[in-house]
């Protein structure tokens, strides 16, 4: 079955109105934390998430490894989207 990552907390970490970065840090249903990096668009002021790191209070849902893995990154955009609705663009 495919996984999906379910946004039940987002809270603004960090935000840098300078160069547009900010952190959005979620926390999944499952227990998972990420911190999501984004960046603003250039032309649009539209906030871009770059980068997705799993927080490792837990063992990740996924492949089940409890160190860095990459698993979250294939969903970026879905835990981004579901951020940005609770948190809003800073
Ligand atoms: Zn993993």
């Amino acid at each position: 079955m495919a996984y999906q990552p379910q946004v039940v907390d987002a809270k603004i970490v960090s935000n840098n109105p300078k160069n547009g970065l900010f952190e959005i840090v979620v926390n999944l249903k499952d227990r998972t934390s990420c911190r999501l990096i984004y960046e603003k668009d250039a032309a649009t002021g539209a906030p871009v998430a770059t980068h997705v790191n799993r927080l490792l209070h837990e063992p990740c849902p996924i492949c089940r490894k409890d160190f860095l893995c990459n698993c979250m990154s294939r969903f970026k955009d879905q835990l981004s989207s579901q951020a940005l609705q609770m948190t809003g663009t800073p």
